[in-house]
C-alpha cells in the first residue's frame, strides 16, 4: 500500500512523551497533564488551557533504578514509567492525575509525588478513587471523586475553567477524535482493509499522547486519505485476529504479530480504541460531569470489575468483536506481574474457546519485548493452528 502521508510524523511523535506537539502546546501556555489509566477521563484533562498526555516510556531499557524502589515483582510498565521519570523524561508535566486502580500505578504515582522527581515548580499530583462496581452508588462516588480530585485542583492550582460550558466544549472536541478514530477503525471490518493494525495502533496512540487540538488536523487528513487508499491486491496475511489485554502502547508489538501473518483487526487493550473511542453523550438535563463519570464507568472493560455478570459481559464483548471484525482468533496478552490481567487472561484462554469456539493465544509479556524470538514462534504456531482449523471447517 502507498504510505500514509503522516505516518512518519506520527511515528516520530511516539518516540518521546515530550514530543513536538506537546512542546508546541506548552509553548502556547497550555498545561500538560499526565495520567496512566482509562479511569482518568482524558476529556477532563483536555479542558481549555490544558491537555492530556497518557504516559508512556518509549525506547525503554532495563528499569534498574525503578526496580530498586518498586521491586522486580511489579509490572514492567509501572517500573518503566518511574525509570523515565527518574531520568527526567516527565519534567514537562504540570500535574499528574492519578487513579487508585492498580497497585503498580499507585506506587509509581506515589513516588512521583513523594520523591519530588518532577522538576517543575507548579507540579502537583492527586489521587482519584475508582469504584469496583458499576451500580448507581458507584456512579455518584466516582463523580464526586472526579470533582474533588480533578476539576477542583485544576481550577484552584492552575486556574483552569472547569465550568459546564468549558466541559461541553472539551466533550465536543473529544467526540470529534472519537468519530474519526471510529471511522478509520470501521475499515478494519472489510475483507481487505486499507489500514493495517500497526498503522491503526500508531494513529490511536498519537490521539492519546498529543494535544487534541494539534493532532486533529492530521487526523482529519488521514481519515480523508483513507477514503481512497487502495489496499494491496494480495496482502501478506494468513488470518485475522483481535488483540486484547493490558496496557499495550508499543506498536512494534502489533507489527510483530502482523509479521507472523496475523492481521490485527481490533484493539481491545488498554491504550486501544475498544473501548476508548466511543462518543460521550450528554443527555438533556444531565450535567456534563455526570455524563462523563457514567460514560467511563459503563464503557470500561477493565478486569477490576469482578462480579460474575461483568466478567461474563467482557467475554461476550470479546466474542462480539471477533464476529464484528470477521476475525479468526484472539490473542490476549498480559504484562508480567499484573494481577488483574493474569486472572483475566487465564479466563479468556479457557472461556473463549470453550463457550464461543474462538481459537485463543494467551501470552505473558514484558513492557519492552526482549523475547521477540519466543513470541514470534508462539504467534507463528498460532497462525498455523488457525489455518488448520479453517481448512478442517471448509471440508
Ligand atoms: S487495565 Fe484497568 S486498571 Fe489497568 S490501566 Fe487499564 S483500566 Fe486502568
Ligand atoms: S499492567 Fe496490570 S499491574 Fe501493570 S499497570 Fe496495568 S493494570 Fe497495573
Amino acid at each position: 500500500m502507498r504510505d500514509l502521508k503522516h505516518m512518519i510524523f506520527f511515528e516520530n511523535l511516539l518516540q518521546e512523551a515530550n514530543n513536538d506537539l506537546v512542546k508546541q502546546a506548552r509553548g502556547e501556555g497550555k498545561r500538560a497533564l499526565g495520567y496512566t489509566c482509562y479511569f482518568m477521563p482524558e476529556v477532563l484533562l483536555d479542558l481549555p488551557g490544558c491537555f492530556s498526555v497518557r504516559l508512556r516510556a518509549p525506547r525503554s531499557g532495563s528499569p534498574d533504578m525503578a526496580t530498586y524502589y518498586m521491586s522486580n515483582r511489579t509490572c514492567h510498565y509501572g517500573r518503566a514509567l518511574l525509570e523515565r521519570a527518574l531520568e527526567g523524561g516527565f519534567h514537562f508535566l504540570d500535574a499528574n492525575l492519578a487513579t487508585e486502580t492498580c497497585t503498580v500505578t499507585c506506587r509509581f504515582q506515589e513516588h512521583l509525588e513523594r520523591m519530588g522527581v518532577i522538576q517543575n515548580p507548579v507540579f502537583f499530583s492527586t489521587f482519584t478513587d475508582v469504584p469496583f462496581k458499576k451500580n448507581e452508588n458507584s456512579m455518584v462516588h466516582y463523580r464526586k471523586q472526579l470533582q474533588a480530585h480533578v476539576l477542583d485542583p485544576l481550577r484552584e492550582k492552575l486556574g483552569v475553567d472547569t465550568s459546564d460550558e468549558a466541559l461541553l466544549a472539551a466533550i465536543e472536541e473529544h467526540n470529534e477524535v472519537c468519530r474519526l478514530i471510529t471511522e478509520i477503525g470501521e475499515y478494519r471490518k472489510l475483507p481487505n482493509p486499507p489500514v493495517t493494525g500497526y498503522e491503526f495502533h500508531v494513529i490511536q496512540l498519537v490521539t492519546l499522547t498529543c494535544p487534541k487540538y494539534l493532532i486533529l488536523p492530521y487526523l482529519r487528513e488521514t481519515a480523508e486519505e483513507l477514503k481512497t487508499r487502495e489496499p494491496d491486491a494480495k496482502p501478506p496475511f494468513r488470518c485475522r485476529v483481535v488483540l486484547a489485554g493490558a496496557e499495550n502502547d508499543d506498536p512494534a508489538f502489533t507489527a510483530l504479530v502482523e509479521s507472523c501473518g496475523a492481521l490485527v483487526v481490533a484493539d481491545r487493550y488498554c491504550y486501544g480504541s475498544l473501548p476508548g473511542r466511543e462518543e460521550i453523550v450528554v443527555p438533556e438535563g444531565q450535567r456534563p460531569l455526570d455524563a462523563v463519570a457514567r460514560h467511563y464507568l459503563q464503557t470500561s472493560c477493565c478486569p477490576r470489575f469482578m462480579p460474575q455478570e461483568q466478567m461474563r459481559e467482557r467475554k461476550k464483548y470479546l466474542a462480539d468483536l471477533v464476529r464484528a471484525y470477521h476475525a479468526d482468533g484472539l490473542i490476549v496478552a498480559s504484562n508480567k506481574f499484573c494481577e488483574y490481567w493474569s486472572y483475566e487472561r487465564t479466563m479468556d484462554a479457557l472461556i473463549l474457546p470453550r463457550d464461543y469456539g474462538i481459537p485463543t493465544c494467551s501470552i505473558e509479556k514484558e513492557y519492552v519485548n526482549a523475547s521477540t524470538g519466543q513470541l514470534r514462534t508462539r504467534f507463528q504456531a498460532f497462525v498455523e493452528s488457525v489455518e488448520i482449523k479453517k481448512l478442517q471447517e471448509a471440508k
